[in-house]
């Protein structure tokens, strides 16, 4: 399922985003923020209103736990020897991630590593409070990741939302593989959303079966600053629609940082109602390829408006 395709989505969007988490009225005003670069007012209400970002932390698989807000996610993958948590959240809603680890029966305290997939405050805002509360985590992003949530810090000093970052922990590179307990989280640099931009993959299993799942560290063309770096996002897509056509272990199951983006917030639904034996609802090749596929042809007909931006 692929909410950016939905044609429908203006429509939705004027009455139902005050009142409910739904994906496509969300993805449409992100278009609306995306091409204007101005936040629409229903959004900026929606990203304000913590009693509509608020989503029931529930487990997607065995070992993979949804732990963030509506619009912006936070994973916990679990092992019975120490946990890895994927972005941090921010401001307000990075306590109430911590209480719903601990709603579906985890310790934060058993968190030993905390990968952060790109410097925006979204996503790592909260670093520094699970820093106090994690004292036992590793924080792990790229070396361009850490200088740009320093920069995005630094320059949000003064403003409403405002926020610190912590000092550099750890530094991923391309390719390296995290080990806590049994889970084997690997980094890919994937730059684009922003140059720092990583992405992880990491074995999501459902009773015998195992999947293997992939976070696509940064979605959208709202922090683009030339054609080079629309460049590089068209060159990361590729390359990770290639991990979902690999000959072995391909990823099957995109576990995304923002819900609207693929429709998590309604395929998760389906996880309710499931019988032995039925698919599961999250892996979904054919839906990520078609993800993937659509924000490349968006950032390809922005690379036109950038190349004549700099021609000009
Ligand atoms: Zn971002």
């Amino acid at each position: 399922m692929c909410a950016f395709a939905s044609g429908a989505a203006h429509v939705a969007a004027q009455d139902s985003l005050t009142t409910r988490c739904e994906s496509a009225p969300i993805a449409a005003l992100f278009k609306v923020f995306g091409d204007t670069g101005r936040m629409p007012p229903d959004l900026g209400r929606f990203l304000q209103s913590a009693a509509l970002q608020k989503v029931e932390p529930y487990q997607a698989f065995d070992n993979v736990h949804y732990v963030g807000i509506c619009w912006v996610s936070a994973w916990l993958i679990t092992s019975p020897k120490g946990h890895v948590l994927v972005d941090a959240l921010y401001g307000p809603y990075t306590q109430p991630m911590l209480d719903n680890i601990h709603k579906l029966g985890f310790d934060p305290k058993d968190i030993r590593q905390v990968v952060l997939t790109h410097g925006h405050f979204d996503h790592a805002g909260g670093a520094a409070t699970l820093k106090a509360a994690l004292p036992a985590a590793r924080f792990a992003m790229t070396a361009e990741g850490w200088r740009e949530a320093a920069q995005s810090a630094a320059e949000s000093t003064g403003r409403p939302n405002a926020w610190t970052m912590i000092d550099p922990d750890m530094v991923l590179t391309d390719g390296q593989v995290l080990q806590v307990g049994d889970i084997r989280l690997q980094a890919f640099e994937t730059p684009g959303h922003t140059m720092g931009t990583a992405s992880f993959a990491f074995d999501a299993f459902d009773g015998g079966r195992r999947h293997r799942a992939f976070t696509v560290g940064g979605l959208g063309l709202n922090a683009i600053k030339g054609p080079e770096q629309v460049e590089a996002f068209i060159a990361s897509l590729r390359r990770i629609r290639a991990l979902t056509e690999a000959s072995s272990d391909p990823v099957t199951t995109h576990l995304t940082t923002h819900a609207f983006s693929n429709g998590l917030t309604e395929s998760k639904e389906l996880l309710k109602g499931r019988r032995p034996g039925d698919p599961h609802p999250l892996v979904d090749p054919t839906g990520f390829r078609a993800q993937l596929d659509e924000l490349q042809s968006g950032a390809e007909r922005r690379l036109v408006a950038e190349r004549d931006k700099k021609a000009n």
